[in-house]
């Protein structure tokens, strides 16, 4: 979805209130995909002075668990909240995707949104034990050895350690 925000900054004397669909499967959130269409709902409200901009969404997440690659399904709410005047709109450092006419790309905006709202590192559960780095089968199914050899020395020092505690 477009929006005037140009216009609306100069004329808009109602509130303006829009829920579209918008469809984000062919982007990538950090590995992460949205795959079905998104319901967002958009409002704008002039003071006068200065346009506030709310934008509102919830979706499903697909992803893959970080450690052991297990599909990961969550859901993310956007809730974003925006002021702008009208001098924002010739600001080259202003955040929110604007064209040189003053159009918002709210679509844009919204996937900005979810970038920040989605994980970059995804669990399938917090203590998630991950895979094994010898089999590389789930913790929770790899039927290897303890590692022992490794473990003694470690053990040695921390016995060490231990009695200087005490
Ligand atoms: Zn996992
Ligand atoms: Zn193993």
């Amino acid at each position: 979805m477009q929006f005037d925000l140009r216009k609306f900054i100069a004329t808009g004397t109602q509130p303006y209130h829009a829920e579209f669909p918008c469809d984000l499967s062919a982007r990538d959130f950090a590995g992460a995909r949205i795959e079905q269409p998104v319901t967002a709902s958009f409002t704008a409200e002039s003071d006068g002075d200065e346009v506030r901009m709310t934008l509102r969404a919830k979706a499903l997440v697909h992803g893959e668990c970080a450690r052991c690659l297990d599909p990961v399904e969550r859901e993310e709410t956007v809730e974003a909240e925006w002021t702008a005047k009208e001098r924002d709109l010739d600001d080259p450092d202003f955040e929110l995707p604007l064209d040189e006419k003053g159009h918002l790309d709210v679509d844009e905006w919204l996937a900005q949104e979810f970038m920040f709202q989605i994980p970059t590192v995804l669990l399938c559960s917090a203590d998630c034990p991950g895979l094994c780095p010898r089999c590389g089968k789930k913790r929770a199914e790899c039927t290897c050895p303890p590692e022992e050899d490794k473990a003694a020395p470690v053990d040695a020092r921390l016995a060490i350690l231990k009695s200087l505690l005490n």
